[in-house]
């Protein structure tokens, strides 16, 4: 180990957690090479805003999605502060070819493209901005262990590629993670094989679900059929789309398939009928 600008001094420890996020450091050394991982980077502003300007964003998560906004990626807008009024504007952006797009303007351009064209505003306070990457693993093929060492949050894959939400399944990983460390601390586990199947377990199906869909969302539509996408998800009820987006539960999606037909097409129940028979049968 290094301290920054020093000399190099050694720790020893009976166990250690690689926590180091994208940059799997411990797992992984500089030279060794990782599994293959589909990469994105992002920006946010955490900004104060007046009080009027504040409650327009107060009570909603906002999603932009298709290329006026920010092609092969998304932006948003969410409450932070009631306080202080302060909200948080972000873009991430995929690295992938791209079938359409070829080129894009900088993240920060489709930021201040928000913050100009969507929200019009003239005044705020820019209190903070960061940037970061996400490195995600299909296939979660990541190294979970290695003898006295396991690895936890965006080093074994926890964020998901459909809404970049990473925290909270870090955090659920922790307390997995946690269950087989004390057993091994208590000399009741030799090996941590049975930690890297639960958390496989735990995320291998939606997970690839949700990148397949963020591939196809992020990576291939077009506009339009964004707005098509977007329309179907109108025909669900909020309960459902936060159980689609936050627990990944697909099932419902197809729920709201014999609305958005019967919308969309103009169709009886019977014909809706007749088009599952004939796709499902
Ligand atoms: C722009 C953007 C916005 C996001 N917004 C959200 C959101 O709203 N909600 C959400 O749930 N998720 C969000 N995420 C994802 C979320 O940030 C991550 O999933 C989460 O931070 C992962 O936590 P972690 O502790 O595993 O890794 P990290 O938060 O990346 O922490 C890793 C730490 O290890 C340190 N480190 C790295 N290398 C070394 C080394 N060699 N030695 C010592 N230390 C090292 C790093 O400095 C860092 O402090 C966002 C991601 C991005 C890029």
């Amino acid at each position: 180990m290094r301290r920054l600008g020093g000399e190099k001094f050694t720790v020893s420890t009976e166990f250690l957690v690689d926590g180091t996020g994208p940059a799997r450091a411990v797992m992984y050394d500089k030279k060794s090479s990782k599994p293959q991982l589909f990469n994105a980077a992002g920006i946010e502003y955490l900004i104060e805003v007046e009080p009027r300007e504040y409650d327009k964003y107060a009570n909603d998560l906002i999603f932009f999605l298709g290329h006026k906004w920010m092609p092969k990626g998304y932006s948003w807008i969410f409450p932070m502060e009631p306080e202080k009024q302060r909200l948080k504007i972000g873009v991430v952006k995929f690295k992938l070819e791209y079938q359409q797009i070829v080129e894009t303007k900088s993240m920060r351009w489709y930021l201040e493209l928000l913050i100009k064209d969507y929200m019009k505003l003239e005044k705020y306070k820019l209190i903070d901005t960061h940037g970061s990457t996400v490195k995600y693993s299909t296939g979660l093929k990541d190294i979970y262990y290695r003898d006295n060492v396991i690895a936890i949050g965006d080093a074994v894959s926890t964020i998901n590629m459909l809404g970049g939400e990473g925290i909270r399944h870090g955090m659920e990983n922790a307390e997995i993670a946690s269950k087989y460390i004390q057993k091994y601390l208590n000399k009741r586990l030799s090996s941590f094989r049975p930690y890297q199947r639960e958390m496989q377990r735990r995320y291998a199906i939606k997970w690839n679900i949700s990148e397949q869909m963020g591939r196809r969302r992020y990576m291939q539509d077009s506009d339009e059929l964004i707005d098509k996408g977007v329309n179907y998800l109108k025909s669900l009820t909020m309960e459902d789309m936060m159980n689609i987006l936050f627990e990944y539960n697909f099932q419902k999606l197809y729920k709201g398939l014999g609305k958005y037909l019967q919308r969309k097409l103009k169709l009886g129940w019977q014909q809706i009928n007749n088009f599952f028979m004939a796709k499902f049968s």
